[in-house]
């Protein structure tokens, strides 16, 4: 073989490249930027062609541009005692150009005499002389290097101490030593898709002798860095696939026919769909690893009973894990409504008003008559443990626990408290986690693994469109359902925007809607990283509004509370007693309370465009037309987007697709927390077409040869360019 591969130069650490021995080398390992392999594929951020510069002599004026020239003298000096200006005068032999920054000391180490720089701005004339004001600077050469023989200058994004300039030259070195790289592609594939050789691209990337040869060797790396990943997608879902300790789950039993036939509605074609989609998948040996996309209101929630009873009624448990307490009491009551509308569970006692129900009779375990089911259902949180049998409803945490490790629970519905150690399932068959964006990795999985030794089926629901894009990088290895069709007879919910000083505006609505019989949200600043703020300032807006109001019901929701006044304030919301609900984001994910036709959501432009539009989501359920009011004074271009956005679309996925479009993706991933989808080159809005392909390739490579046998260095590449993140590919 010759060559190096990049799984080899992997093996090597970035200390052992010739001037990143040093602070520069461990900067870069920190910043993981770990091997030769990881040094290679950091490119360069921008170009600057030499070939296009204009001659400081023939500069426009006024105009924005890069010109390139040498520093002739620096000097810096201090003004009022505390302001710094560093001057420094250019030269490119037709003309000099002086500039001048303002309190940026470091400009005056960062720029030597003699060494080449290229500065952009706006050139200016004053007393006769060109001048530009705090410019861009780009150190090409430093009296010490020179290394810029192309046209072209690549310039690498700086890691700590580590400059473009010294990047530049560690990179020539690394890839002096490295070369010629190895292609692990096919020859055909690479041919079919048009990729340039590898070696070619590295080297291109880095060093370009025009910029019309950066466009192909750009590409090659993108495809490069997708293919990797959704190879190692595929490997893992054919991994899974082979997996057979998974439950093959009774289809044929009775619970699910009588709960839809129980149903008040018909379902939808979409969740029609789904249902089968993931019947499919149950009763299929290996386990279900499966995403239900679905929007605000779309009925997740039927979905996932239908998924749950499927376990059940073959005599296995289910688990669904919700990411608030508020959301997993509110699962407890609909699901047990749910049950209880189906026949599958008694009715309540007359007076209660949920469907935490008091049944005196304990069920036999002798006598399973399956016209006779009852689906006892648990609730566990961090502070609050209840079931819907038993004569009761609250009961002790021990109590549960024993239950469910007995198996006299069918369905236990928590929050993460359903993870923690001391619980445990006599046998999980299904497991369903909602909202799952709020949940990290581990989490995840810790509701597998409660299957002990079985592996549970896993549904993860969520209510946060996925752009396509993003779903194939961040879910490439589950497989889809959409509920893409709203159930019928959903009202249009209007958005309209008000400054502080509509505030009358926006309360004349709220008292319209609540004369007629209806209920309003009232949505407090987003406080980060304060939950206490937040709390404090939902405390004061519910003493404002209810001198507003004064003559109205106005509650409180947030999540400094005690469990018990959270379950009493939505409880009284919920029942219709309480108009007006003054609740920070807690009501954000999951709440459903179809008589509610009013969200005011005050400081809006603060709230990222997912929560905004989950929030907005809380209205609009039932048969009346809501009205969702945005308040936000003057605010960020990107806060103005956001709003612009709500107001003129209620279409999730392309709130989401804006979404991805105003922060990009580093920071979705980012918050998403997986190290796997931490592109360095690619962009999954700007590269969809070598994303496709990246996918198309991928999945057909491996469903071709599941173990990669005839592909050694694809897979030895995929294993050690994405080790750290083996364990979240193992689970998704
Ligand atoms: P989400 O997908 O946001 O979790 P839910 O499951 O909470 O949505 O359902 C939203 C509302 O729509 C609930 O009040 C539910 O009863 C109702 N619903 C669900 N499916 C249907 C249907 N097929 N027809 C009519 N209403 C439905
Ligand atoms: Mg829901």
């Amino acid at each position: 073989m010759s060559g190096r591969s990049l799984a080899h130069l992997s093996t090597i650490a970035v200390k052992e490249v010739k001037g990143l021995s040093g602070k520069r080398g461990s900067d870069l390992a920190d910043a993981g930027v770990e091997s030769v392999a990881d040094l290679l594929l950091h490119v360069p951020r921008r170009y600057i062609d030499r070939s296009t510069q204009v001659a400081l002599r023939n500069v426009p004026v006024g105009e924005e541009v890069t010109v390139i020239g040498k520093v002739q003298k620096v000097s810096s000096r201090r003004v009022k005692g505390r302001m710094v200006i560093v001057d420094a005068e250019i030269s490119d032999g037709t003309a000099s150009l002086h500039s001048v920054w303002f309190n940026q000391a470091f400009r005056a180490r960062q720029l030597s005499e003699g060494a080449e720089v290229a500065l952009s701005g706006k050139v200016e004339r004053f007393r006769g002389r060109l001048q530009m004001k705090s410019p861009v600077v780009d150190v090409l050469a430093s009296t010490t290097e020179s290394l810029i023989t192309g046209r072209v200058v690549p310039i690498h994004p700086g890691v700590g101490s580590a400059s473009p300039g010294y990047l530049r030259r560690a990179i020539h070195n690394a890839l002096g030593r490295s070369r010629p790289i190895e292609d692990p592609l096919p020859i055909d594939l690479r041919d079919r898709l048009d990729l340039i050789e590898r070696d070619r691209a590295i080297d291109t990337v880095h060093f370009p002798d025009s910029m019309a040869d950066l466009a192909p060797a750009r590409r090659r790396l993108v495809f490069d860095e997708f293919f990797r990943l959704q190879v190692a997608l595929a490997l893992n879902k054919a991994r899974n696939e082979e997996n057979e300790i998974g439950v093959s789950h009774d289809l044929d039993g009775l619970l699910v026919d009588r709960f839809v036939k129980g149903l008040p509605y018909e379902l939808t074609g979409a969740q029609r769909r789904s249902i089968e989609e993931i019947r499919k998948d149950l009763g299929a040996g290996h386990p279900m690893h499966r995403l239900l996309h679905g929007e605000v209101g779309s009925g997740k929630t039927v979905v996932a009973v239908a998924t749950l009873l499927t376990g059940v009624q073959g005599g296995f448990q289910g688990a669904v894990m919700a990411p608030t307490e508020v959301l997993a009491e509110q699962h407890f009551l609909s699901i047990g409504d749910l049950i209880v509308s189906a026949g599958l569970a008694p009715r309540p006692e007359e007076g209660r008003s949920t469907a935490v129900s008091l049944f005196d009779e304990v069920r036999d375990e002798g006598d399973d008559d399956p016209d006779r089911p009852e689906i006892r259902i648990g609730l566990l949180t961090g502070n609050s443990a209840e079931v819907n049998f038993r004569g009761r409803g609250e009961t002790s945490r021990e109590e549960l626990l024993a239950w469910a490790a007995g198996g006299e629970i069918d369905l236990l519905i928590g929050t993460h408290a359903l993870i923690q150690e001391g619980v445990h399932f006599a046998k999980l068959g299904v497991a369903v986690v909602d909202e799952q964006h709020r949940f990290g990795v581990h989490q995840r999985v810790g509701l597998k693994e409660k299957g002990d030794g079985l592996d549970p089926d896993l549904l993860i629901m969520t209510a946060t469109p996925i752009p396509r894009t993003l779903s194939m990088t961040l879910y490439g290895g589950l497989d889809v359902s959409t509920l893409d069709e709203m159930p019928p007879g959903r009202a249009p919910i209007k958005t309209w925007t008000e400054t502080s000083d509509g505030l009358d505006r926006v309360y004349k609505t709220i008292r319209s809607e609540v004369d007629r019989g209806r209920q309003a949200y009232v949505v407090c600043p987003l406080v980060e990283d304060s939950a206490k703020i937040e709390a404090a300032s939902a405390v004061a807006e519910h003493a404002r509004l209810q001198e507003v109001f004064p003559d109205l019901a106005v509650g409180l929701l947030h999540g400094q509370m005690r469990p018990r006044d959270k379950d009493a304030a939505m409880a009284s919301f919920r029942s219709g007693e309480m108009d007006v609900l003054v609740a920070t984001t807690v009501i954000e994910v999951g709440i459903d309370v179809p008589n509610a036709t009013v969200m005011v959501i005050e400081d809006a432009d603060r709230f990222g465009l997912s929560q905004l539009h989950q929030l907005r989501g809380r209205v609009g359920r039932g048969e009346f037309s809501s009205q969702c009011v945005l308040v936000a004074d003057s605010t960020t271009d990107d806060g103005a987007a956001r709003i612009t956005a709500m107001v003129n679309t209620s279409d999730g996925f392309e709130l989401a697709e804006e979404d991805l479009r105003i922060r990009g993706q580093g920071t979705i991933f980012g918050a998403r927390q997986s190290g796997v989808t931490d592109l360095r080159i690619g962009d999954i809005l700007r590269d969809f077409q070598e994303l496709n392909d990246a996918r198309r390739e991928a999945f057909d490579l491996v469903g071709g040869d599941p173990e990669l046998h005839t592909n050694l260095a694809i897979k030895a590449e995929v294993k050690a360019l994405l080790a750290d993140a083996v364990e979240w590919l193992f689970i998704s």
